[in-house]
């Protein structure tokens, strides 16, 4: 692959690879990442999901969704218990679970055995939440806190970047570049769509940028992810963007499920409920095999 253009700002150049990111580049073209998390392979043939509640609400709903998500063949139980929500505003229902949080997904990860992902937005927390996590994620809105990135890199625990809203590919590869400098080479990339001016409505927050996975595997070996969930924001658009995800060629899908969609305490116009994530599970399994001789399921 030769890369031509040296246009500066956020396009991405030749000198780029070599000079901001030459830890995440590519080293030729078949040069593909591959490693276990918990078990589970990624940058091989299986393409691993990430399900769960957009927040750990409580102990049996976390366990529950736990239970129900693994049955359905997902690999990682996904729930943020530190939230970046966007208003302040707090109640009984929209509120952060925090240490409380942290402490019901690993009852849940041992109850259903399966590991978890959850987000870690505060140094002061880092420790704590990778005595539980078995990934730890960073959110679009942090993809550019360096301190932060760095504290999270240094546990050697494995990282899923999601890439800032606003953020080019140039500036996202260069934060996954501060974790692999720290020696931490388990990073996962996300993209969780792009804040774009005609996305402005609420059946529209971002725009899930498809384009950005074939972009990014021309660049650098790192394993992508999608999450149509918060690209979309919106349930009906979940299955044909996860869809069209594993067809674009992604490493992995984080998907929010909830039993009760409609009274999931943030953003309950988003996740699916059980039985719609059980057939979209076999759908795009049947979608990774005729596309790329990949597999979700089995
Ligand atoms: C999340 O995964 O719950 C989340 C807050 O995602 P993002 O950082 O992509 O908004
Ligand atoms: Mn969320």
């Amino acid at each position: 692959m030769k890369i031509e253009n040296k246009a500066p700002g956020k396009d991405v150049t030749i000198e780029d690879m070599a000079t901001k990111f030459p830890l995440v580049s590519k080293k030729n073209d078949s040069h593909n990442s591959k490693f276990t998390i918990a078990g589970v392979e990624f940058g091989g043939n299986l393409i691993p999901v990430f399900a769960g509640p957009n927040m750990v609400e409580s102990k049996e709903l976390i366990q529950d969704v736990a239970i129900n998500v693994k049955n359905s063949g997902a690999h990682f139980l996904r729930g943020g218990a530190f939230k970046p929500l966007t208003f302040p505003y707090r109640s009984v229902k929209y509120n952060e679970t925090r240490e409380q949080g942290i402490n019901w997904l690993s009852n849940a990860k041992d109850k259903a055995g399966i590991p978890v992902i959850t987000e870690v937005m505060e140094e002061g927390f880092v420790q704590m939440i990778s005595g539980v996590a078995d990934i730890l994620q960073i959110g679009t809105r942090n993809m550019q806190n360096f301190p932060l990135l760095t504290a999270c890199a240094k546990t050697g625990k494995p990282i899923m970047l999601k890439r800032g809203y606003g953020a080019s590919l140039r500036d996202w590869l260069g934060a996954a570049e501060y974790i692999m400098l720290e020696g931490n080479e388990k990073i996962i990339l996300c993209e969780r769509g792009v804040s774009v001016p005609h996305t402005h409505r609420a059946s529209s927050r971002f725009l899930l940028d498809l384009q950005v996975i074939p972009a990014a595997k021309e660049l650098t070996h790192l394993p992508i992810v999608s999450d149509p969930s918060h690209a979309t924001f919106w349930r009906p658009w979940v299955k044909p963007m996860a869809l069209a995800s594993v067809a674009a060629g992604v490493d992995g899908i984080m998907l929010e499920v909830h039993p009760d969609p409609d009274n999931s305490a943030v953003d309950p116009l988003q996740p699916i409920d059980y039985s719609d994530f059980s057939k979209l599970m076999v759908t795009m399994d049947a979608v990774a095999k005729a596309s790329y001789n990949r597999h979700i399921l089995g």
